[in-house]
């Protein structure tokens, strides 16, 4: 089969590998979508994988086309990429994102950038009628998006600011319209994400670099400030701005991976203490058989709260994987997600 292999650090290569073979417990899935995340880019570009070669790509769904159960075969499924350890306490608690020990398809592991990938049973979602493969590719993203929006703590007629118009923070923001927030401020420092974001019917959305983002919050809360802020670009001053704009008792939601070294200016710092502020963390997505992320993104595909079609603004068939790549790395137009499709 062909698929995308990594040999090394800027050394992605299209090319002929054995078709994985199935076993105990896996089912073999035939690919039909699988999207470019944006930790992709440090994978291929500067940081590599594991080991190498590895092929690469966490964000997709396919059809299961060899199964021990054969009631699953030609179902279609998307598939939670953390193979966990489970002995370790936090997979005792199905708390599986916070495995210390865990595997990962498409970065520890060969991925989904292929024709066919052999998945573990236990990791499928299956799909219900209904929703496309390339929407379920985008069950990754949903599901860290809605872990993300839970630790947020809003709902109905609260204000949640999301510092960031990735395709992370715009799924963050359609699971807060789905659950009645009332002004949902989108933050991003260039028109064209800020434009993409308004398309998509989310008319608070702001660039600061531009905009006055204080006067936005303060108008649309009547001087309150925002009950959660979710900083969703892992960069200093975004970080600040969150902590500044959350009301007094409200809550910021780290969410971006940072860039680098994290700092607040000492008056910032001051404004967690006085404004007796929560910090809350957060990580990938649970897929536990109490709370699972996934199963609820699946179900909302299907009963249109999401729509994650419209993000999608580029598909290319795996042999186009350097025009692909190259789009996102030197951002040669604007983008939301990227997905080969199959
Ligand atoms: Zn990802
Ligand atoms: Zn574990």
């Amino acid at each position: 089969m062909m698929a995308l292999n990594l040999h090394g650090v800027g050394d992605l290569r299209y090319e002929e590998v054995p078709r994985p073979e199935r076993k105990p417990g896996e089912v073999l899935l035939k690919v039909k979508a699988v999207g470019i995340c944006g930790s992709d880019i440090p994978r291929v570009f500067s940081k590599g994988t594991y080991h190498f070669p590895t092929i690469i790509g966490h964000e997709f769904a396919g059809e299961i086309v060899e199964a021990e159960d054969s009631a699953l075969v030609g179902r279609g499924a998307s598939v939670f990429p953390l193979l966990p350890c489970g002995h370790c306490e936090a997979c005792n608690q199905e708390q599986y994102a916070r495995c210390a020990n865990y595997d990962y398809y498409g970065s520890r592991r060969d991925g989904a950038m292929a024709e066919y990938l052999a998945v573990k049973q236990e990791n499928l979602c299956l799909l219900p009628e209904g929703v496309s493969y390339e929407e379920a590719a985008m069950s990754e993203p949903a599901a860290v998006a809605l872990h993300a929006f839970r630790k947020s703590g809003v709902g109905q007629g609260d204000t949640l600011l999301i510092y960031g118009i990735g395709a992370i923070g715009l799924i963050v923001a359609q699971w807060a319209k789905a659950a009645g927030v009332k002004n949902i401020i989108l933050v991003a420092r260039t028109d064209d994400k800020v434009e993409f974001a308004k398309k998509l019917g989310f008319s608070l959305a702001i660039n600061a670099k531009k905009e006055d983002l204080g006067k936005l919050v303060e108008k649309v809360t009547e001087g309150r400030g925002a009950d959660t802020c979710i900083e969703g670009t892992g960069a200093s001053e975004s970080w600040a701005e969150c902590i500044c704009l959350a009301k007094p008792g409200g809550r910021v939601v780290c969410m971006g991976n940072p860039l680098g070294g994290m700092s607040l200016p000492q008056d910032t710092y001051w404004k967690i203490l006085r404004k007796e502020l929560t910090l809350v963390g957060t990580w990938n997505s649970s897929f536990g058989s109490r709370e699972n992320d996934w199963r609820e993104a699946v179900q909302a595909m299907q009963d249109k709260r999401l729509d994650l079609e419209s993000l999608i603004t580029h598909k290319f068939s795996l042999d186009e994987y350097k025009e692909a790549f190259a789009l996102m790395h030197e951002r040669r137009d604007m983008y939301c997600k990227v997905m080969f499709v199959m």
